[in-house]
């Protein structure tokens, strides 16, 4: 059993480079094969979930507006823009022109659009999600081959840099930090025997 985590590594390197070399040649049956044989070496809880719903939940950069007047934060979601023609004096000093302008949910104040402070809700883990969506599928058609192509590898390397994020924990979890003789944790091995 003291050889498992090694074997696993060894596997885990091999898969990887080829997978790189399958995105390379655009061999999207091979690349994939490798991200699956990769997910296969590790035990359940390493594995790489595919969700598209959860994925995109996760992904989920939340654009949000503040108020001028209150300071309230509101996501875009709970707020509509709509163009503000001017009053009757407001036209005789400026121009005409319609503005895009929004109405604050707390203390109804009407933003302008251009003077409105836009901040981004960056998720707290931007790298790796443990969840991929599903890969893109190819329909008919020669533009939608170049399309899936761009998807397909963007989706690969998404793909594959999950699985080496989980592989990186995987590892840090059971083998011994710093230990050259890659000693195994003997949690492993305990799981490993009851199965
Ligand atoms: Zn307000």
């Amino acid at each position: 059993m003291q050889s498992r985590l090694p074997d696993i590594n060894t596997a885990f390197i091999k898969y990887r480079t080829e997978c790189i070399i399958a995105i390379k040649n655009k061999n999207w049956s091979s690349a994939h094969g490798c991200i699956v044989s990769i997910n296969g070496l590790l035990p359940e809880e390493y594995v790489v979930r595919v969700d598209s719903i959860e994925y995109n939940k996760l992904n989920h950069t939340e654009i949000i507006y503040e108020c001028r007047r209150c300071k309230q934060q509101q996501g875009i979601e709970k707020i509509t823009i709509y163009n503000l023609i001017p009053n009757g004096i407001e036209t005789l000093l400026f121009s005409p022109i319609a503005e895009k302008v929004w109405n604050c949910i707390k203390c109804k104040f009407i933003n302008k659009l251009t003077q409105t402070v836009v901040m981004k809700n960056v998720m707290p883990s931007p790298f790796f999600y443990g969840v991929i969506p599903e890969a893109p599928e190819r329909r008919g058609g020669l533009m939608d081959r170049l399309k899936f192509n761009i998807e397909i590898e963007r989706w690969m390397w998404l793909a594959l840099g999950e699985s080496e994020a989980k592989m990186a924990k995987f590892r840090d979890d059971n083998w011994g930090r710093g230990d050259e003789t890659g000693e195994v944790n003997t949690d492993l091995e305990e799981k490993d025997a009851s199965n």
